[in-house]
């Protein structure tokens, strides 16, 4: 279905959306240099806040003729969008003008401080965020048959409510409501109008699948198609919670993510490998210390350039994520030319050095959702241990588990734990449902060293 006046690269294949999942690399590289120098030359015509900051960093358009100039352009960090839009409410910086009158607006979760607010007009939301999402639907084979239930609380995260807009208006599926059901209330509609793709965070699909046994409800015979999730990290970053997943719903999991500011461009196909819409964003990753580029492949912080999106354009965003490296070579069968995305680590202040060794949430998460006698829940903290630092990680047992096995659950996720980051980490096993119960970004850190 499209949408008027909205100019899309609608389902290209029965298996491709876009045909950007098909382009020859040194033709993309091509594309987005070209698209890089649009929005540069635009950004600097149109706004004063990018033109500012530039002509105090020493920088105008004309000098960028390759991705390497892209190297002399400032940061944009998500403290300076805040700022601006408590010194210019609503939207401070956010918005360009004259594009046409705001369609839509999402708010970032606000895990980092004040929540940011993001303006789109119709063009921009349609046209580019959620041609982004479609790739991601499509790829997970959604289509005009699929009956899609995306379980949220209709906030304004974009995340989800691009799924929900997306699977309506440009793919054409029956897309069933729900934003006040609770929990219980979500399993019986979805089982009544025998929903086909589940779209939500991992930690609140974890939530409904063990209160589905609990109810009685089979989920695995209940017609299931798919389930993807977003918002935290799915099967891209945390193979394990992709796979209880799996489990829970007896269906193929696809798992995508990017940044409430950008754009949705990360997203897995049909062989778990993720993808990134390079035709959207050009992406760089950083050193996190001296923020040059890492070598190829390796890991670092995500830089983030939108190359298409006009209401909002964010240039050089500093998202503040670790990511384990992109691969531009990797061949993947499903056919796909985009780059491979090695997954993410966590928020940069998240992840934390105890004894020499990186400590990051998708590496925790990774090892508990890995084993059987514990429960999806988890929490864990930094404290300090005298003069050295410590890491105590907090569990609750998989239903059923007597109290007599206990300790050695304890035991066993102390062990594991230690054969994954090479250090001792203590394990508390809590009484189940001691953990709070998350629908949107679930907080399992917590730093308190100082
Ligand atoms: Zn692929």
């Amino acid at each position: 279905m499209r949408m008027p006046g909205i100019q899309q690269t609608t389902k290209v294949h029965s298996k491709y959306w876009s045909v950007a999942e098909l382009m020859p690399k040194r033709e993309m590289k091509r594309l987005q240099l070209g698209r890089l120098r649009e929005q540069i030359d635009y950004a600097w015509e149109n706004s004063s806040f990018y033109r500012d900051r530039w002509s105090a960093a020493g920088f105008s358009p004309s000098e960028f003729n390759s991705f390497d100039d892209l190297r002399r352009i400032p940061f944009l960090e998500k403290d300076e969008i805040r700022k601006s839009q408590e010194q210019d409410p609503p939207y401070g910086m956010m918005r360009i003008p004259g594009r046409g009158p705001i369609n839509r607006i999402a708010m970032t979760s606000g895990t980092t401080g004040k929540a940011v607010l993001i303006p789109f007009t119709e063009e921009d939301y349609f046209g580019v965020f959620c041609d982004g999402a479609a790739r991601y639907l499509w790829a997970a084979g959604v289509n005009e048959n699929d009956v899609v239930h995306v379980a949220f609380g209709f906030m304004p995260f974009a995340g989800l409510a691009g799924a929900y807009d997306t699977a309506e208006h440009l793919i054409g599926s029956l897309v069933l409501p729900g934003g006040a059901w609770d929990s219980d209330l979500r399993l019986k509609m979805i089982e009544k109008f025998h929903v086909t793709v589940l779209v939500g965070t991992p930690s609140y699909l974890l939530h409904m699948a063990a209160l589905a046994v609990e109810n009685g409800i089979d989920l695995k015979t209940i017609g299931l198609r798919a389930i993807l999730t977003a918002g935290e990290n799915g099967m891209m970053s945390v193979p394990s919670t992709g796979r209880r997943l799996e489990e829970a719903y007896g269906c193929k999991v696809f798992d995508y993510a990017g940044t409430q500011e950008t754009n949705n461009f990360i997203w897995t196909c049909e062989e778990e490998v993720g993808h990134i819409s390079e035709d959207l964003v050009y992406c760089e990753v950083l050193d996190p210390e001296t923020l040059e580029p890492v070598l190829p492949g390796e890991p670092g912080t995500l830089c983030v350039t939108d190359l298409l999106q006009k209401t909002h354009p964010m240039i050089r965003f500093l998202t503040g994520d670790m990511v384990n490296g992109i691969d531009e070579n990797y061949e993947c069968p499903c056919g796909r030319t985009l780059s491979r995305f090695k997954g993410f680590q966590g928020r940069m202040g998240d992840i934390i050095k105890v004894k020499g060794v990186c400590v990051s949430v998708a590496g925790i998460e990774n090892v508990i959702r890995g084993i059987d006698g514990c429960s999806d829940n988890y929490e864990y903290q930094a404290v300090k241990d005298g003069e050295k630092d410590k890491i105590i990680v907090q569990v609750e047992p998989a239903k059923g588990l007597r109290q007599a096995r206990w300790p050695s659950l304890r035991t066993k996720v102390e062990r594991t734990l230690r054969e994954a980051f090479m250090i001792n980490m203590e394990v508390d096993v809590l009484h189940p449902g001691t953990l709070p119960i998350y629908e949107l970004k679930a907080r399992r850190f917590r730093d308190l060293r100082s």
